[in-house]
Order: structure tokens, then sequence, then C-alpha cells
């Protein structure tokens, strides 16, 4: 057994007054560890190292093996604990690596409830390999308290849910969610991927774990993958540091160190991701070529007051349904500054087709079921300016109405 490393910061460093209760903008600028206490680099050293010198028998630095452990990742992980209002952070090569590690949490014969529309990966794992190893899953519309607490069983063990849901922006009431489960002793599960721990931390309103795409809005430059769990448990800590070491997708040292880059302007990228979005989603709307769209920053939007009961912010992803299936080709090609591509939460717009991209593995009736049709595309609004956005969109609306009037 190996000592747990000591923390870097330990060694002479001491946040005044408590780093945990500095805001998250603060937090992500400066991470767990401000300096190098050996050097005094700002910016924390990428330790490319895959293993790592013994001072003798029975003795360690703490590194061993930089599958188990290293020091750019373990910055990364207290970095990412902080921000959620965790105890423990695991980082991951990508988020399903993430998400495949806290599954191994579960045992065949469990039970778990998902939310319907929610990531298309996600949705693969647990039903092509998962389901296989005796794991038994309810595809549910989670929004709908009273449909998740129908869906329990003897043997319900977790609840796993993302809000907003991806793509129909659908909001999920945590605390209830928790209620819930707790009842079974189970695990409530949040993708917090969309909202980011800037603008929401289900680890304080009941969630047990968390879990991230850190290639989205935590990396944020559409630069590197990465994926975390977060949480407070001390008995999941073990299960999954030993999950984390056997499984062999744990993050490497300079992804780490791109993402703790990336981190550094959460804050502000966060904030013009959503004002941008907010004035995108209002102009979308107005648009003839536009049926509906789906922004939780709607007054009107169903979940509004509960997204603003458990979330600071509405974040910057925008979900619409074109007005004819034939626009969706259009619009698709005609959008010059806004790109065609699969992802979200980065400083570049992008613009998904979720019928074909992200969803394509979920079966044809559960995402019409769910509102997945072929005429709906998401949008994650960048951090460009909003006018030169709203102007490639509607040229790219006008030509919808030339050539498929
Ligand atoms: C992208 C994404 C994932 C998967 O993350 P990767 O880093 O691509 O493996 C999981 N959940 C959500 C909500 C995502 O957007």
């Amino acid at each position: 057994m190996i000592e747990k490393p000591k923390e870097i910061n330990e060694l002479d460093w001491e946040a005044p007054g408590g780093a945990p209760s500095y805001s998250p903008a603060t937090l992500a600028v400066h991470g767990f560890t401000p300096f190098d206490p050996h050097t005094g680099a700002i910016s924390v050293p990428i330790y490319q190292s895959s293993t790592f010198r013994h001072p003798g028998l029975r003795q360690s630095t703490g590194y061993d093996y930089s599958r188990c452990i290293n020091p750019t990742r373990t910055e990364l992980e207290n970095t990412l604990a902080r921000l959620e209002h965790g105890q423990y952070g695991l980082a991951f090569a990508t988020g399903m690596g993430a998400i495949s590690g806290l599954i191994k949490l579960f045992q065949p014969g469990d039970h778990l409830i998902v939310s319907e529309d929610l990531y298309g990966g996600t949705y693969r794992l647990f039903t092509e390999f998962y389901a296989k190893y005796g794991f038994q899953f309810s595809w549910i519309d989670t929004s709908d308290t009273a449909k998740v607490e129908a869906a329990l069983q003897p043997n319900t063990k977790g609840l796993f849910i993302e809000t907003p849901s991806n793509p129909m922006m659908k909001i999920t009431d945590i605390r209830a969610c928790a209620g819930l489960i707790r009842q079974r002793e189970g695990l409530l599960i949040v993708d917090n991927t969309f909202l980011s721990p800037y603008y929401q931390n289900p680890l304080d309103i009941g969630a047990d774990l968390v879990v991230h795409s850190g290639t989205k809005y935590l990396s944020g430059h559409n630069d590197t993958l990465s994926g975390f769990i977060v949480h407070s448990k001390a008995d999941i800590e073990e299960k999954l540091r030993v999950i984390q070491r056997s499984e062999g997708a744990s993050l490497a040292p300079f992804d780490a160190w791109l993402t703790l880059r990336g981190l550094k302007t959460l804050a502000v990228r966060m904030e013009r991701h959503e004002a941008n979005a907010a004035r995108i989603a209002r102009w979308l709307r107005e648009q003839p070529q536009i049926d509906r769209v789906f922004y939780p920053g709607f007054m009107d939007h169903s979940g509004y007051a509960l997204n603003r009961s458990q979330a600071r912010g509405n974040g910057g992803m925008i979900s619409f349904y074109a007005r004819k299936p034939g626009y969706v080709p259009i619009i698709l090609k005609q959008v010059s500054l806004i790109l065609f591509a699969e992802s979200l939460g980065g400083v570049e717009s992008l613009i998904t087709y979720p019928l074909e991209q992200t969803h394509a593995a979920i079966p044809e009736a559960m995402r019409l079921a769910a509102g997945v049709n072929d005429r709906l595309l998401r949008l994650s609004v960048g951090i460009e300016d909003s006018g030169d956005l709203m102007a490639d969109l509607e040229q790219a609306l006008g030509r919808c109405s030339l050539e498929a009037p």
C-alpha cells in the first residue's frame, strides 16, 4: 500500500481564508495549486513521465506509474473537485471513460433509471454492453418526477440524469430525484456537462456523483478530450480509484494540462456563451423558417423556474426545429462561420444534426418519442460576436426560403 501523495500545496501554501470559499471564477483561474512550490512556475508542469523512481524498498514519492497517478492529473482532479464542491475528483481520458468507470460501481441484476434523452454514447454503452452483462435500464422522461417514481423497482440502485437534457433541453428536478433514489439507498448520478460547475453544482443539492465530459465546456477549446467523476464518499472513492487504475482510461498528462489551461477561462467563457445563446435563441424564435426553439432561459420554457431553483444559469446550448425537414441539409451546408461538427462547449460555434450524429445509436421510436426528429438541429453557441453568428444563420435560413419554399 503506497501512501497517498502529499498534495503539493500542503508544502508551503495555504489559501487565505480557505480556498473553497473562493468563487468559481477565482478557483478556475488558480486551480488547486496556484504555483509550483519547487520552482514558482505559475503554470502546472506537464509531468510527461510514465513512471517514477522509488527512493528505496517500500518507499515512494507518492507517485509510481502514470496510469495510476500522475502529478499533472492530480492537480486537475483536485481542481475539479473544488469546482464541483466535492471531496474527490477523478480524471479520465474521455467523458465516456468516466461513465464506463462509474457504471462498474453497480452489479449485474441492478436496475438503473436513465434520462431518455441523453448523450447517445451513454445510451450505446449501457444498452450494447452493460445490458448484456445483466444490468437493467429503464429509459424515462426524468423531467417528470412522477414517471421516475413509477419506474422505481426493489432493485433500483441508480438514477442517471442529464439536466438540461441532451438535446431537448428538458429540466429534471435534482432534489426530487435525490429524495427518490435515497429511499432505495441508490446513487444519483448527474451528467453536468451542459451547464458546467460554473452554473450548476448537483452535489450541493443531493446528487451522489457528478460526471463530465471535460471535452466540452471545461477544456472549452475543441482541442482535447477528457472526462471526470466528482463526489464526496470515501467508500466509493476507494472503489473508483481501483477502477481508474485498472481500466486504462486515465487522462494523459498533456491532456490534463490542456484541460487545466482551458479551465482558467471557464467563467468568462460561460458568461459569454450564455449571453450569446440568450440573444440568438430569442432571435431564432422570430424567424419564419424555424418552428420551435428549446432554450431553458425562455421564461415560458416548462423547466424555467425549476432550472432557476437549482442552477445559476441557462448555458450556451440551443436546440430548434426547422419548419421543414428539407431545410436541414440547406442550413448545414450554408452556414459558414458556424461549423457543422459534432461536439459542444468550445469557443467555436458548432451546429449538429442529432438524428444522424450524437443520437444515431438511439432506436427510432425512442428518439421520436423524445423529440429527436428529422427537423431538429442543435447549436452550441460559441463566444464569437453574436451579431456575426446571427448574420450567418440569417443567410442560411434565407437560402431555405429560396431553395425549399
Ligand atoms: C460528449 C458528452 C459525453 C461523452 O464525452 P466524451 O468526452 O466525448 O467521451 C457525455 N455526456 C455528455 C452530455 C456529452 O455531451
